[in-house]
């Protein structure tokens, strides 16, 4: 996916400086640190969510309560001011984590602002302006002051993809979503970001669409009917706390489907583990070499049905 620094008024301009930093370019996530590690009683921390489609649903949020967790351990939390600014009316697209999210955020007394996009940052002055996109204040303008700017940048697909015959009229390779073959070109395949399937945009989607495409191309030389069995599995590790992560795994349509036989609705360090120590093993040693070592994901879960 194409990252749109320039969709948003002045902040190219000034990423990396004046407090405005970012965890999605590798060149500016180090900056982040710094500007967490630099914070003191009375700073003004702003955090931003933009329009979906975005990389990871998890990844805008994770930094907020992580940079809260540090701030609560520091004894400084409630001298702060944490703003969070989401595009979208919720705090998570799956109602089921959305509400687990939701005490996360009041529990650590963070000011979530929903329906509201960043249009503009002055890095000088410190000022972060956001547009509200809900019906009943559409278009209004706010200017907020900070000391701190983490932006989670708009997305969009890549230009390459976007302008030619593959895409779809968002301009995403327009693929059936279960078999991840192409609807009109039945020899091209396509899974990750730049696929048109409605799943989540993850890694742990790729891990579960890659041997569908490999065993449908394969099918596909063989001449028999291509599978369609991915089922929009994403996952996310929200890292709600050092040492604390709530595993949110779904499918098409929001249902909640733990790995783990564990409420997916608790905080566990188990999470933690798994994001930090087991993933990157799975990741390099596993994933990429091929190796089709899978945990089901438990679609009859029926913790999610309140
Ligand atoms: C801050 C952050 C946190 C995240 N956290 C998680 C997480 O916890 N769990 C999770 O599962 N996922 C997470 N993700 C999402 C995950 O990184 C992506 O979903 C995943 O990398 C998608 O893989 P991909 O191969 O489809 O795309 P990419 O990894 O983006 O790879 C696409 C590649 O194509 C290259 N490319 C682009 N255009 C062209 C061209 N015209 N010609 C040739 N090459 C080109 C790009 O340079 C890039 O190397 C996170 C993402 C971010 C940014």
């Amino acid at each position: 996916m194409k990252l749109d620094w320039d969709k948003i008024d002045g902040l190219s301009a000034t990423l990396g400086e004046n407090g405005v930093c970012s965890n999605y370019s590798p060149l500016y996530a180090p900056y982040t640190w710094q500007c967490v590690q630099g914070l003191k009683p009375g700073s003004s921390v702003v955090f931003t969510q933009p329009p979906l489609p975005f990389k990871c649903p998890g990844a805008p949020q994770k930094i907020v309560y992580l940079t809260a967790d540090r701030l609560r351990r520091a004894g400084t939390l409630q001298a702060c001011d944490l703003q969070y600014f989401v595009h979208a009316p919720v705090v998570f697209g799956v109602p089921f984590f959305a509400r687990e999210l939701m005490k996360v955020v009041r529990r650590y007394g963070i000011k979530a602002h929903f329906q509201q996009n960043l249009v503009a940052v002055d890095g000088a002055a410190k000022t972060a302006t956001f547009e509200a996109v809900g019906e009943d204040d559409k278009g209004k303008r706010t200017t907020v002051t900070f000391d701190m700017l983490h932006v989670s940048p708009p997305q969009s697909p890549p230009d390459a993809i976007a302008k030619s015959p593959l895409a779809n009229a968002a301009g995403w390779v327009e693929v059936n979503q279960n078999s991840m073959q192409h609807v009109r070109y039945p020899n091209i395949f396509s899974l990750g970001d730049v696929s048109s399937a409605p799943n989540s945009k993850t890694a742990a989607a790729v891990r579960k669409q890659a041997p569908v495409v490999v065993r449908n191309l394969l099918r596909m030389t063989e001449g028999t009917p291509v599978e369609t069995s991915y089922d929009g599995y994403a996952s996310c590790p929200l890292t709600t706390a050092y040492g604390k992560v709530i595993m949110a795994e779904f499918i098409y349509g929001g249902k909640v489907t733990p790995t783990l036989p564990l409420d997916p609705a608790k905080e566990r360090w188990i999470g933690w583990w798994i994001k930090v120590t087991g993933l990157p093993l799975f990741y390099w040693s596993y994933m990429l070499k091929g190796h089709e070592w899978f945990f089901r994901h438990n679609t009859a879960f029926k913790g999610d049905a309140a």
